[in-house]
């Protein structure tokens, strides 16, 4: 993928592809998976196109904080918060990330087993 061309997930903050959003603010945006691997499986992501972890700066720090507190809400606010939940971010080629768009992966719903594959 060359660098101009847009990711689905800015397709997805620019409205060009649909997507079932649950919460959405100045800095953030959160949605469904579109192919879930637990019962919830909800996607955060940062409105700034940052590719992965490995380009965060020390000036994200705000943001990072930010998405945390928003993960925390959103697990509130769909009740998988007491039988608890996973917080997943992949990041390159062995972390098996395949959007190069920072997100936050929100698993709940079932039992997830550790370590995984
Ligand atoms: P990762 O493999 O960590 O990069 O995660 C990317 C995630 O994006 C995968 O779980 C995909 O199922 C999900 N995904 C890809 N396209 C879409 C889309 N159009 N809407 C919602 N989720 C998507």
């Amino acid at each position: 993928m060359s660098d101009t061309q847009k990711t689905i997930f800015k397709k997805i903050i620019d409205r060009e592809i649909p997507a079932k959003i649950v919460y959405e603010d100045e800095l953030c945006l959160a949605f469904h998976d579109v192919s879930p691997q637990a019962p919830t499986h909800i996607l955060v992501i940062p409105k700034i196109e940052i590719r992965s972890l490995v380009e965060i700066k020390k000036s994200d720090k705000e943001l990072l904080g930010h998405l945390l507190v928003v993960t925390s809400e959103i697990a509130a606010k769909l009740g998988v918060s007491s039988a608890g939940y996973r917080v997943v971010v992949n990041t390159g080629q062995n972390g098996g990330q395949s959007v190069p768009h920072l997100h936050f992966h929100i698993l709940a719903g079932r039992a997830l087993t550790w370590p995984p594959g």
